[in-house]
């Protein structure tokens, strides 16, 4: 496998897909008017396939010569990288095929990865991803295993229930909107107050919103810089996956120092990654490798001004110390839903209504940064 996350190759050869669904449907003129002719200018090549349904681009992650390529490309938004993280991990040979490196060119409505990426002060947003991925080089970032059931999903951005989901997937009539869709629909069901019995369990590591920026983030509201890390974790994460804490079927270890809630949430989201999307910053203390889930609640009872405050905070970070507000790290968290039906949403894909468990495996993926 040519890892380029050892060294700075030039004329990088690439795996590109193309959803010409994401966001606004404007992925394929991106491509061809912004991007394609950077790479053509530094050099590199590629083979191009455009997505033409739901999972398509897990297939092609499936069945991918892994040894052609310096990285596998996304212009879509969280969602193709998703699969494609799913599709290299489905492998036989995943203890290989997980460390090449995935590279997001910002074309969907969630930009999570991007964003994390780049940071929000990006100027050209498509044309600093595509510098990155010419330049850049290839940082362990962790991926959290997801159980419910029988059924185990990879997640790299974001574990949600309630508001952050219905957000996240009920608003697909609204995808004309491009990213301002999350905005303005959080603001409304902000202000309908719903909220959504459930019972959650979790491992605190640090509960303290002081603490975990100070600890966790020194670049609270900069770009994630992540070129300083080492892949040796990389080399020594093993995709032979161990539940640390049992997994859904397992009963809760009280030595684990389990904390279990039974109440009503307005969300609960567990988290990789800084960025949401555009204007949503819902973990300032996610750090790519840490091992750690970030988890945040916003209670019952948050009451329209706190939530709209909250809401305002969510822009820079903020919100993390509003008084109606937790945010911790955790080592795993399990989250079992009580209502009749309703969204839960990893990384922006529909989910079974149906208890599920969440924990982060160290710098098992690799994702080409600046
Ligand atoms: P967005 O950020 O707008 O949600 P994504 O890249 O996350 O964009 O993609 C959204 C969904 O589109 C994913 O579930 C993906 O599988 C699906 N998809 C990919 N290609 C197509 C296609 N040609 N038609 C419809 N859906 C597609
Ligand atoms: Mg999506």
């Amino acid at each position: 496998l040519a890892h380029v996350y050892k060294d700075i190759k030039r004329g990088r050869h690439f795996k590109v897909l193309i959803n010409p669904f994401g966001g606004q449907g404007h992925a394929k003129r991106l491509w061809e008017n912004t991007a394609e002719p950077v790479f053509k200018a530094a050099g590199c090549t590629y083979d191009l396939t455009y997505t033409t349904h739901r999972y398509h681009a897990k297939e092609i992650a499936k069945d991918l010569n892994i040894r052609l390529y310096d990285a596998v490309l996304c212009v879509s938004g969280d969602g193709v990288l998703h699969e494609v993280i799913n599709g290299l991990m489905e492998r036989p040979d995943a203890v290989i095929a997980h460390k090449l490196p995935v590279g997001p060119i910002p074309g969907g409505s969630g930009n999570a990865l991007s964003f994390s990426l780049l940071g929000e002060d990006h100027g050209n947003h498509v044309t600093n991803a595509v510098l990155g991925i010419i330049k850049g080089r290839a940082m362990p970032v962790d991926l959290c295993s997801v159980t419910q059931g029988k059924e185990r999903y990879f997640s790299f951005v974001l574990q949600s229930f309630g508001l952050v989901a219905d957000v996240d997937l009920g608003t697909e009539d609204m995808r004309w909107m491009g990213e301002a869709r999350f905005t303005v629909s959080a603001l409304g069901k902000l202000l309908s107050q719903k909220t959504y019995p459930c019972e959650i369990s979790y491992i605190p590591v640090e509960t303290n919103a002081d603490k975990l920026r100070s600890a966790y983030n020194h670049h609270y509201n900069q770009p994630v810089v992540w070129a300083d890390q080492t892949h040796d974790e990389l080399d020594q994460a093993h995709p032979t996956i161990v539940d640390q804490f049992g997994g859904i079927n397992a009963p809760l270890q009280s030595s684990d120092g389990w904390v279990t809630e039974n109440d009503e949430v307005i969300t609960a989201v567990g988290g990789k990654l800084p960025w949401a999307s555009k204007g949503m910053m819902l973990n300032p203390a996610s750090s790519p490798n840490d091992g750690l889930v970030d988890l945040l609640i916003f209670p019952k009872g948050t009451g329209r001004i706190n939530g709209m405050q909250i809401m305002i905070g969510t822009d820079t970070g903020e919100h993390i110390y509003h008084e109606k507000v937790r945010y911790m790290k955790v080592k795993a968290f399990r989250l079992s839903p009580k209502g009749p039906s309703g969204y839960i949403s990893i990384d922006g894909e529909h989910t079974p209504w149906a208890p599920y468990q969440v924990e982060a495996h160290r710098g098992l993926i690799s994702v080409l940064s600046v």
